[in-house]
């Protein structure tokens, strides 16, 4: 029986109404930014396996790491034991943030690692009999599909089956450049009220919200003013991790200091599922008490997996090098090239780049959002040429592994903009 025949006996796919949408693509291996198909056919990754991706496909040397740590310790409960790739990670991953961070807490996915810096930031202040329960987000925002993430995340068609089991939220609009006094005032009357206990935000790109990205500047001021009242901050750097935006954190952009930063996807380049919620010493020290319910309540099977921890320490390795961080600049550099040649493209109505991302926003007569039409015919005009390219309703981007080669990066370029010329 083939692979899709089996595939559609007995498997449910994320984001997918299976009953209108194609088969899903039957890959059977991947090397480098590409993927091979059982019936022979192969695909350029553009957009990282859902961004994750950074060295490439089944790179040999986090391969062996992996297999070397299954070898010698597959998995240990983490709660009243440790093991040293959790440890080395830990250290590692505090010494390359921003030196405030101090620890590092485990679990599998980006969802989970917003989690629990949500359950973190409302049990600070429970700890101290502190009435802080409200939290801020920003329009657009996309943190996850659990229920805390989805709370803070932008309400609308993925979340409305749920949406009477959220919790409340504040959202302030999107930084689009042209309001950020209005923002800052919305900010600091709310923030005045003293019942705030966090502020959450995607640092200088929502992801999900169509790769918009904002300008360091608002947010500098939205964190600064976040720390004049008293309000917690978390930074979702699930996404702009490890040099998405150019620099390792996009918060390395910003000067104050955010108090948790939740990492996963390219945590591990992208290979096996670990999430990180990494706080500051201030937050830590507010769960230190003789009484136990003081204490973080929280903790998953697979909490500090060492086989995701080893692929983790792997791929830091591999960031040291200087490989990579060449690559990194030629992506950031070719995706420029690509703004600037395509500022004036009357079929745009934005071309933007920052480090290795870039977001192309397709002119379309619908209204723009991720149902939108055209998101669907440009998705499988990209598969029949070769291309896994999900688009954004009608943004096209291109995130790419860091092991693309600039001929490859340059083919992405010619069949979106092919595209644009196919469509009236
Ligand atoms: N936060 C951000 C900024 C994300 O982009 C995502 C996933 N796209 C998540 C959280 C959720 O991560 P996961 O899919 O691993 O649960």
């Amino acid at each position: 029986m083939s692979l899709l025949k089996k595939d559609k006996e007995f498997v449910w796919h994320p984001f997918t109404q299976v009953k209108t949408e194609l088969p899903p693509l039957p890959i059977i291996s991947g090397k480098d930014a590409w993927l091979f198909a059982e019936d022979g056919k192969k695909y350029l990754d553009v957009n990282s396996s859902w961004w994750t991706t950074l060295h490439g496909h089944s790179n040999q040397y986090i391969a062996e790491k992996i297999y070397g740590q299954a070898l010698k310790l597959d998995h240990v409960i983490f709660a009243g034991a440790t093991h040293p790739k959790a440890v080395e990670l830990a250290e590692r991953i505090c010494k390359i943030l921003p030196n405030h961070f101090t620890k590092v807490f485990f679990s599998d996915n980006g969802s989970t690692s917003v989690e629990v810096a949500l359950k973190m930031v409302f049990q600070y202040w429970h700890n101290q009999n502190l009435p802080k329960k409200r939290i801020l987000a920003l329009e657009g925002a996309y943190h996850g599909d659990t229920f805390g993430a989805m709370s803070v995340g932008q309400r609308g068609h993925f979340n409305q089956p749920f949406e009477h089991l959220f919790f409340e939220v504040d959202f302030l609009p999107f930084p689009d450049g042209t309001n950020d006094a209005e923002i800052l005032k919305q900010a600091e009357a709310l923030f005045k009220t003293n019942e705030f206990a966090g502020f959450i935000f995607e640092p200088l790109v929502q992801g999900a919200a169509g790769m918009r990205i904002y300008s360091a500047a608002i947010l500098e001021k939205l964190i600064a003013c976040a720390k004049k009242y008293n309000v917690l901050t978390i930074a979702d750097e699930v996404m702009t991790g490890f040099y998405r935006t150019g620099t390792c954190f996009a918060i390395e952009k910003i000067q104050s200091e955010v108090d948790i930063i939740c990492l996963s996807k390219g945590l591990t380049g992208g290979v096996m599922p670990l999430g990180l919620t990494v706080a500051n010493q201030k937050i830590f020290d507010a769960f230190l008490h003789e009484e136990k319910t003081k204490a973080l309540l929280h903790g998953h099977s697979f909490t500090g997996n060492p086989l995701s921890c080893a692929a983790a320490c792997a791929s830091l390795d591999l960031l040291e090098e200087a490989k990579p961080l060449e690559q990194i600049k030629m992506i950031s550099a070719c995706h420029q090239e690509f703004c600037k040649t395509n500022n004036e493209n009357k079929k745009f109505t934005s071309v933007k780049s920052l480090g290795t991302i870039l977001s192309i926003e397709i002119a379309t007569d619908a209204t723009a959002n991720y149902f939108n039409s055209i998101r669907d015919v440009a998705y499988n005009y990209f598969i029949e040429k070769g291309f896994l390219i999900r688009p954004l309703g009608n943004v096209v981007f291109v995130n790419p592994p860091y092991s693309i080669t600039e001929d490859e990066l340059k083919s992405v370029y010619d069949v979106i903009l092919d595209f644009v010329d196919s469509i009236k």
